[in-house]
């Protein structure tokens, strides 16, 4: 298929017009933000959105219903959330969340900073669609499966596979080279992109940048699969101090949590499973972050429904939405009608991984492990790796 139009992702000076009002999306390279960013953010949802941070699986962050786009724009440039008016829309970068902090072949984050840098700094770069993915993993393994377009992904403490189009591309460089060897292939996409959005898209896309970078692929080839192992909960680092997973529902962090969480003062990382990380806390004031924040909403447990639940944004975000998924996703998590991954659906309306079935009503929509709810059938926002379909129809919904 070959693209007629631009991309039309949006960022924070140039707003999607949803259905529900204008929105904006905040790149976040890393997922990484620092305390006080989040309390701006918190800040500007609550006075100028709709109250809600909407957390994405590029572990970027969205407003919506914007009501005053410039007040919006000069508040995240104040806190450093908007450092290129020409670059805004191609700084998406995922990096694994632990990585430099527990386990992890080499720090992936340390990375970030030098290949956002060397994005804004190439003007022609700004002419990258919006929806080029670079991901850096730490060969853990959580990132490169994400089908990204341009990563590394450490094959030990020095040395990283480069990952073009979602696979191991065979190129061996060095972590001092990562960085560069990134951005000479983002140019090479430019050069063969002929108005297509992502690298897949190009016909032999993979080989023919391989010839313009002038690198030789060995013999060997990384698998990389999709993962779903989302760190929650309390997580020890390597230098002793604590980092805490948390996820929410349905990604949408509420203003009101988001300042709690901005006053422990510590680095948080927002993950592409739509869940966040607050790292480099000792003991006690973890212990405090939990018995504070669990109440409130943010969930700790590894073993919640919610982590289960996936939701496009649906009636009334979304004009083409058959019916309100999320309310309906909701009152699933909430009758128990969301089953865990192991236990046999055996309830009216259920269905496992692989059985295709159509319900007329939400109510009688029970699912167990992964599932995704979708107001049409674009099924945006869908997980990859095994995943329960959970499609609106006109009828009722379609599971499978
Ligand atoms: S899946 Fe359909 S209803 Fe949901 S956000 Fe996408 S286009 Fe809208």
């Amino acid at each position: 298929m070959t693209r007629t139009n631009a991309d039309s992702c949006p960022g924070v000076l140039r707003l999607h017009q949803a259905a529900d009002g204008p929105l904006a999306r905040i790149r976040l390279p890393g997922g990484r933000l620092e305390p006080g960013q989040l309390q701006v953010l918190a800040e500007a949802a609550a006075e100028l959105g709709d109250g809600n941070i909407e957390l994405t699986s590029r572990g970027n962050v969205q407003l919506r219903q914007v009501r005053d786009a410039a007040a919006l724009s000069e508040r995240l440039a104040g806190a450093g959330l908007l450092p290129s008016d020409t670059h805004e829309r191609v700084r998406n970068i995922v990096a694994s969340p632990l990585s430099g902090r527990i386990g992890g072949l080499a720090d992936a984050h340390a990375l970030v900073p030098a290949l956002d840098a060397g994005l804004r700094a190439a003007p022609r770069l700004a002419e990258l669609p919006g929806r080029v993915l670079f991901t850096l993993d730490d060969g853990r393994g959580d990132i490169s499966g994400l089908g990204g377009d341009i990563g590394v992904h450490a094959t030990d403490t020095a040395e990283f596979a480069l990952v073009l189009a979602g696979g191991d591309s065979g190129i061996r460089v060095s972590a001092a080279d990562a960085v560069q060897v990134m951005l000479a292939a983002a140019h090479a996409f430019l050069d063969l992109a002929a108005g297509q959005w992502r690298l897949r898209e190009v016909a032999d896309g993979v080989r023919r940048v391989i010839d313009i970078l002038g690198l030789a692929p060995g013999p060997e080839r990384l698998e990389f699969g999709a993962s779903h192992d989302i760190p929650i909960g309390w997580l020890d680092q390597d230098n002793g101090l604590v980092s805490l997973g948390a996820a929410v529902r349905l990604g949408s962090l509420p203003a009101r949590i988001a300042e709690f969480i901005a006053a422990v003062e510590r680095p948080i990382f927002i993950t592409p499973w739509r869940s966040l990380v607050i790292t480099d806390l000792d003991e006690w004031p973890a212990e405090q972050v939990v018995r504070v924040l669990a109440p409130m909403g943010l969930i700790f447990d590894a073993n919640s429904p919610w982590l289960q639940v996936s939701a496009c944004a649906g009636r009334p975000g979304c004009a083409k939405a058959l019916t309100d998924v999320r309310a309906d996703a909701t009152a699933a998590v909430e009758s128990g009608r969301v089953l865990p991954p192991t236990e046999p659906s055996d309830t009216s309306g259920a269905a496992d991984l692989g059985a295709t079935i159509e319900v007329h009503s939400a109510d009688d929509v029970t699912v167990a492990g992964r599932q995704h709810w979708s107001g049409c059938e674009r099924r945006c926002g869908r997980p990859r790796g095994p995943v329960t379909d959970i499609v609106a129809t006109e009828n009722g919904y379609r599971i499978g």
